[in-house]
């Protein structure tokens, strides 16, 4: 029924070819194939994932950061009222959709996330969440963009996310750059740089577009396409042109900084004083404008050499007018998101990949009688932390397998033990156990006596 609406059943291959038609090694059925520019994330490669959400975790749990979880679906309005109309995200890379209507006819525009702040704000102002005082909130989750793929870029990716809400200090902007740099260093990450800038307040940079719409004007014959069509609609983004002719003009073009009041100098003067104090080292880049249109005072990117024209992993800045402009109480607010896959990169290219999990032990059960005994053990030691892998028919091609291949399997398994539920010691009510990775003689334990055989399993001298 669902299918039969949207497209032509025969698009889609439901049933297998006539037999005669099937090769014999070949399945019946067409291949079906992820969606270009997202990603399936497979061992080892998810074990990395882990790893890093962990850290993520550890350190956001030290700075006071709770998780939020919002739907990965939202209105699209949202995300046209939040990011501005003339962003690149909203004009041309949001997977959008009409939604089916409901009883009363009417059908929601809905948008897949493309990015995680618009819908943290929108769940704060919704809950009424800062009405006891600001908040800070960190997200894992997968954004949608229907960029491009490449290297470091991809139509599904994932952002890890920081917003200090209700905060407007610039004590909050230092925290928040501090905090990713934080992480950088618990991951072990070398070269990457910060650059930060200002972008002043609303007033400061309206004197300043003027400026830069007469400059650019008076130059109208070195504008691109791009640039001509946001001349009147959004020209601080001219200034991020990566068109190499135009580089010299925007280099020219009136600096924002010089359009700055005292109170935004002051701001940018603060944050740079604590970030100072920590040794964090920056450059200040007049022409970080960052993609968004929703952010003021304080901007920052860390960007790393390493991943070419990809660099960028985390960017961030203050926003103060985004919760009053999706309708919610004003309050002042700061945040920052890194791209996982990005980061996941250049752990890579540092060399910084750790090693991939193994379990403790690995259960030889040469016959399919013993399963109800290894299992029962296996519960017993993974309920005291032990990380335990069971040998399984499907494991070999005929029953539980020989006594060589199951050994063949526990070392590759990387377990630092095997247990062996051989019948001569399971008559004995006993587990005999065997040193995989070092020389220690094989030993058998009563199977009642778990403590005993934990004690052995964790006893440093096996480590
Ligand atoms: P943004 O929300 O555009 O400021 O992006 C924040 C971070 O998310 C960037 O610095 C990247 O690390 C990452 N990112 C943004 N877009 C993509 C993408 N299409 N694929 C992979 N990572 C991305």
């Amino acid at each position: 029924m669902l299918f039969q609406k949207e497209f032509s059943v025969s698009d889609i291959q439901t049933s297998a070819p006539a037999a005669a038609t099937v090769s014999k090694n070949k399945s019946a059925f067409k291949p079906v194939h992820a969606i270009r520019g997202m990603n399936d994330i497979l061992p080892p490669e998810s074990a990395l994932w882990e790893w890093l959400e962990e850290k993520v975790r550890t350190v956001m749990q030290q700075w006071s950061y709770r998780n939020v979880r919002t739907p990965v679906l939202e209105h699209t309005g949202l995300f046209v009222r939040g990011l501005g109309e003339v962003t690149d995200i909203v004009e041309k890379e949001m997977y959008s959709f009409q939604d089916r209507a409901d009883k009363q006819g009417d059908a929601d525009h809905l948008s897949l996330r493309p990015e995680g702040t618009a819908g943290v704000v929108r769940a704060v102002s919704e809950h009424s969440y800062l009405y006891d005082g600001g908040k800070r909130l960190y997200y894992i989750a997968p954004m949608f963009r229907r960029e491009r793929p490449q290297r470091g870029r991809y139509r599904q990716f994932h952002q890890v996310g920081a917003e200090a809400l209700g905060f407007a200090g610039p004590e909050v902007d230092a925290e928040m750059i501090l905090l990713a740099h934080e992480l950088w260093q618990q991951i072990g990450l070398k070269d990457v740089s910060l650059q930060i800038n200002s972008l002043g307040q609303p007033s400061e940079r309206q004197r300043h577009r003027e400026a830069l719409v007469a400059y650019f004007e008076a130059h109208q014959d070195q504008l691109d396409e791009d640039a001509k069509r946001r001349l009147h609609s959004n020209p601080l983004r001219i200034l991020d042109t990566k068109n190499p002719a135009m580089q010299e003009l925007a280099a020219q073009a009136p600096k924002l900084m010089d359009y700055l009041g005292e109170e935004s100098l002051k701001h940018f003067e603060q944050v740079q004083a604590i970030l100072r104090a920590q040794g964090v080292t920056w450059q200040i880049n007049p022409r970080l404008v960052r993609g968004l249109d929703y952010y003021n005072l304080t901007v920052f990117e860390f960007v790393s050499e390493a991943l070419g024209s990809q660099g960028t992993i985390c960017g961030g800045g203050r926003y103060d007018y985004l919760i009053e402009q999706i309708g919610g109480k004003a309050a002042p607010a700061v945040g920052w998101a890194f791209g996982v896959e990005r980061v996941l990169e250049l752990i890579k290219e540092q060399d910084l990949v750790p090693a991939a999990p193994v379990p403790d032990v690995y259960a030889i059960v040469p016959e399919a009688t013993a399963l109800p005994q290894a299992m029962a053990l296996l519960t017993a030691l993974r309920r005291q932390g032990i990380k335990a892998q069971l040998h399984t028919s499907a494991d070999s091609a005929q029953g539980m397998g020989s006594f060589k291949s199951q050994f063949k399997r526990a070392d590759a398994s990387g377990a630092t033990w095997a247990l062996v539920f051989g019948g001569d010691e399971l008559d004995r009510g006993e587990v005999a156990v065997k040193a995989l990775r070092h020389t220690q003689a094989q030993t058998s334990f009563a199977l009642a006596n778990v403590d005993a055989l934990l004690a052995h399993l964790q006893a440093p001298e096996a480590q």
